[in-house]
């Protein structure tokens, strides 16, 4: 099967099980308005997302890598009146886009924003109450870094998500000198046989490309 028709059959799943929905609309549109690549989570992933962390129940969420926010407003939909959200993005750019995008959402009092390197903001966390959905989606290299810090934050039973983890097949390639495949494979090597973590990995394929997620639960 082609990335046409890959495309095609995103759309038969959006046509049938998303509704338009104008603010994710208006927040992509406003994220090309200002030159941020177009590298956001796809909406079947976003509302894929938003499910798992309702089936979650999550009151409590950590998003490292933020863009322009369309993933945070799937993730923030899923929370309860009193639930929370931070994300963390490098760019300062961004951040005020992804700020704007998720006070026009409606979801701005929700969501935190931090600016600056995720690993910095990450070390200096000691929340009251732990995460209980924490999804991953920066700069590859980071990803074990990542993981142990969600480890450190989350409570037991916490969801922790990783994307992009198959990279178009490039995860299997051991000699890649490419950061983000070395730093997926760093991931998985670490993940494999980790002792706090059960996981899975699910590749996927639609109007992003063939990649994947990585689907863990801290013991
Ligand atoms: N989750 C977003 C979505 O689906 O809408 C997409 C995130 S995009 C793939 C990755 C983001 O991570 C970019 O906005 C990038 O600036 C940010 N990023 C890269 N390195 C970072 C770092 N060291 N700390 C924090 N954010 C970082």
């Amino acid at each position: 099967m082609s990335e046409t028709s890959w495309t095609a059959v995103d759309e038969y799943i959006s046509g049938h099980l998303l509704k338009p929905d104008s603010a994710l609309a208006d927040a992509l549109r406003h994220n090309a308005t200002h030159g941020l690549p177009p590298i956001d989570v796809s909406a079947t992933q976003g509302k894929m997302l938003m499910l798992l962390a309702q089936m979650a129940g999550a009151k409590h969420i950590l998003e490292v890598g933020t863009l322009g926010g369309y993933s945070t407003i799937w993730l923030a939909r899923a929370l309860p009146d009193d639930g929370r959200l931070v994300s963390l993005e490098i760019n300062p750019d961004y951040a005020k886009v992804a700020c704007e995008n998720l006070n026009r959402a409606g979801l701005g009092r929700k969501v935190e924003i931090l600016t600056g390197a995720a690993l910095d903001s990450l070390s200096n966390m000691q929340p009251s109450t732990p995460f209980d959905f924490i999804f991953i989606d920066a700069d590859k290299q980071n990803n074990v870094n990542y993981v142990e810090q969600a480890i450190r934050l989350a409570r037991p039973g916490a969801t922790i998500i990783v994307d992009n983890v198959v990279r178009d097949g490039g995860v299997l390639d051991a000699s890649s000198d490419d950061d983000r495949i070395v730093g997926t494979r760093k991931l998985f090597e670490h993940i494999a046989n980790h002792a706090q973590l059960d996981a899975t990995a699910i590749q996927t394929v639609g109007d992003k490309g063939w990649d994947g997620f990585l689907l863990a639960r801290l013991r």
